[in-house]
């Protein structure tokens, strides 16, 4: 029987209680859990959550061998005794029946949905053999691979192992790529991404740009976001839709999508023009002042109000808001940047913020990542790649080190600069991340190996040649993890249960591949923990009692704030914040921001805009019979005037179809007053296709399928995804 969503937030709610939880929950008698046995052995096991990519710390309370509950670790800054629904429901992940369970190799057509079952050492050979030959064929560079999350990183070793540079991470394309290199540009450095460090706790003002805390449930910002809202500091939040954290707000912008950057522009000139910063720090850690007034001379409140639809009065007060309370105020640099293909500029606009407003290092504002720099262990070194990598091609001349996916899919379909024939997709589901799905699929025709190594049968998994089983999160060790929190910290990951079925981790997997393909010296332990105790003697860190607390804190690390014994340093060339971007002119893009208008959605058509649920963690969570329970598709908000105009009542079916005429699953629909008239909202991550996920399958409307048409940022080359027009078909 499933739980409803009363039960489900009172059960959430003892997951929130704080490191209290930890010593009443997870020690209360077995008798409560109807497990009284005098035999029954209690272990709690520390280890690392992975329902997200927060990487929260966890406590496993296993019960003669079975999870029965996970708690969140009380030492761990990312969840702070407390895990999100997600986290709680890590069991729904380990015990879904629908889990890949052994190696299989592909008998029928490509998405025909016929394997046979293969012993390791059958799945390996064959997987080593294939690339030995496309290696011999086409060089180690037509090999690729696409990874999310912990399991990636070996396979990111075996691929510059074999040669190859062709090396891809949606995280960056598809997510944080255009907001980390806007802030590099400004400040030297990148805000952080797990945790971002932004000082909501101690923050007087927060201002967020279609940041939804509180639907977006990364663990210890929300717990951050919450106590700010509860110790009284002002939030101004900027969506065309009244979200969670909109709904906490002491100002709600509803602005019309795709005019952010207006908005922040106006921003910037209210706070130049009527001198709203600090002079002296201007004068001290900034460069190119003069230019930034030039640059936002034009965009005052009253420009800014045509474009965004926000009265000007309010733009001006808003921003005078952030410069009565600076330098211990926050522009939330977000998170998901890929909008418009503008997404570069709009990220240094954003930058600019808070440089002007002194937050960088400031109390409230951008906290100061920890200085300590740990020694690594010394590995073989790879060799060097003939080829240039096509994931880093030159017409983006601020393309991460993490890869464009968009430009490894388009070499592959196109064989330009050279061809790519294989790809290993780990623990990421590209049908379902890259825009527009036929392009994915027209690249793995071209393929003659694809090989999926997850935990789940998702969509791109079930096209795959060779499928090769992973454990999750709780079967397996992985890397120690640096948290870059106020101090830096280090955590494991260790099994809190043995690997179920046939599943192996995913350093097995790619250490064992090495090994077939004469590549064994790259993973110089037989276990990984042999690595990890190294590591952790080399950090001068007590293994056995961070196999016991899951969390060692780095002494002496926090030095989050700019002070007399802490001056300000910026990473930039320069040493100095780049208000004015040298780097930017010098490749011919604008130095300052500059507004440049998007397109706006036909008549009849609105804005395709997507984002989360605070239940699941995109296609990953879906099928977890726990939070499939609590939302089992999605909804596509409505305005209420659009849907009487067009007769459709709450709660009924309806189809979306986009600007190029593709048609979505029926998906019921929200109607409410808490959207704009332009753009409609679905939460992404539903209309699974995998007819092997028994629960999600065809659930909800898939948001990617009509994302057919993305803008690459000319800077970064990060696809802009929110370019998409729907219309409202009723459901036949
Ligand atoms: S935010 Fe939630 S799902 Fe993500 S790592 Fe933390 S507990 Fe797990």
């Amino acid at each position: 029987m499933g739980i409803s969503r009363r039960e489900f937030i009172k059960y959430a709610a003892l997951g929130l209680a704080g490191s209290a939880a930890l010593t009443t929950e997870v020690f209360k008698p077995l008798s409560a859990m109807g497990l009284d046995d005098d035999r029954a052995i209690v272990k709690h096991i520390p280890t690392v959550c992975e329902m997200c990519f927060w990487m929260c710390g966890a406590v496993g309370r296993v019960v003669n061998g079975r999870l029965v509950k996970l708690e969140g670790n009380p030492l761990h800054p990312k969840s702070r005794g407390r895990l999100c629904a997600r986290g709680n429901a890590g069991m729904g992940l380990l015990y879904d029946p629908d889990r890949l369970k052994a190696p299989l190799i592909r008998t029928g057509a490509r998405g025909e949905n016929r394997y046979k079952k293969a012993s390791w050492d059958e799945a390996l050979n064959y997987v080593a053999d294939r690339i030995t030959k496309i290696k011999e064929k086409y060089g180690p560079e037509a090999i690729a691979l696409f990874a999310h999350g912990s399991p990636g990183s070996y396979f990111f070793d075996l691929v510059l192992a074999m040669g190859s540079p062709n090396i891809s991470f949606p995280s960056f394309s598809q997510c944080l790529g255009a907001r980390n290199v806007g802030y590099e540009l400004t400040f030297g450095e990148d805000p952080g991404s797990g945790p971002e460090r932004v000082d909501m706790e101690n923050s007087r003002v927060i201002a967020m740009f279609a940041t939804h805390l509180g639907e977006n449930m990364h663990n210890s910002q929300v717990q951050d976001f919450t106590e700010a809202v509860g110790r009284g500091a002002k939030l101004i939040v900027v969506d065309p839709r009244f979200s969670t954290a909109a709904g906490k707000a002491d100002y709600w912008l509803q602005i019309k999508p795709g005019t952010d950057l207006a908005l922040m522009l106006a921003w910037l000139h209210v706070l130049i023009y009527e001198k709203w910063y600090d002079e002296d720090y201007i004068k001290k850690y900034t460069e190119g002042f003069e230019e930034l007034k030039k640059g936002v001379k034009e965009y005052t409140p009253e420009w800014a109000e045509k474009e965004t639809e926000i009265p000007a009065r309010l733009i001006a007060e808003t921003a005078r808001e952030l410069g009565r309370y600076r330098p211990n105020v926050v522009v939330h640099p977000g998170r998901h940047y890929a909008w418009y293909g503008n997404d570069t500029q709009r990220a240094r606009a954003n930058a600019l913020l808070n440089a002007v407003l002194g937050t960088w290092g400031a109390k409230g504002g951008i906290y100061l990542k920890p200085q300590v720099k740990l020694p690594s262990l010394k590995g073989k070194p790879f060799p060097e790649t003939e080829k240039e990598s096509v994931a880093i091609p030159d017409k983006y001349p601020f393309a991460g080190g993490e890869g464009l996916t968009n430009e490894v899919r388009r070499a592959t379909i196109t064989g330009d600069p050279y061809p790519i024939k294989a790809w290993l997709v780990v623990g990421t589901n590209l049908v379902k991340t890259l825009p527009n799905q036929k392009e994915t699929l027209q690249a793995i025709k071209n393929l003659d190996l694809l090989v999926s190594i997850d935990v789940m049968p998702m969509d791109t998994t079930m096209l795959a040649d060779v499928i090769l089983p992973e454990t999750t999160y709780l079967e397996r060790h992985d890397e120690l993890k640096k948290v870059y929190a106020k101090s830096l910290g280090i955590a494991l990951r260790q099994p809190v249960v043995k690997p179920l079925f046939e599943v192996k981790p995913a350093w097995w997997i790619a250490k064992e591949l090495a090994k077939r393909l004469g590549l064994e010296d790259y993973f110089p332990y037989k276990h990984l923990e042999d690595k990890l105790r190294k590591q952790a003697k080399l950090w001068n860190i007590d293994y056995d009692k961070l196999q016991r607390k899951g969390y060692h804190v780095i002494p002496n690390s926090a030095k989050p704030y700019f002070g007399p014994d802490n001056p300000p340093k910026f990473k930039t060339e320069s040493g100095k914040i780049n208000l004015y971007s040298k780097e930017l002119e010098a490749y011919g893009f604008d130095p300052i921001p500059k507004y440049t208008k998007v397109e706006q959605p036909p008549q009849g058509y609105m804005r395709l805009l997507y984002g989360r649920v605070p239940m699941h963690t995109f296609t990953r969570s879906i099928n977890n019979k726990w939070l499939w329970e609590l939302e089992k598709e999605n909804h596509v908000w409505i305005n209420t005037e659009v849907a009487r105009r067009l007769n459709i009542k709450d709660g009924e079916y309806v189809v979306l179809e986009n600007q190029d005429g593709i048609r979505s699953n029926k998906v019921l629909a929200k109607v409410t007053e808490r959207i704009r008239k332009d753009c409609v909202f679905l939460p992404h991550g539903f209309g699974l296709m995998s007819k092997r996920l028994s629960r999600a399958y065809l659930k909800g409307a898939d948001d990617q399928g009509l994302i057919t048409r993305y803008r690459i940022d000319p800077i970064t080359g990060v696809t802009g995804m929110r370019v998409n027009f729907v219309k409202i078909v009723k459901e036949a």
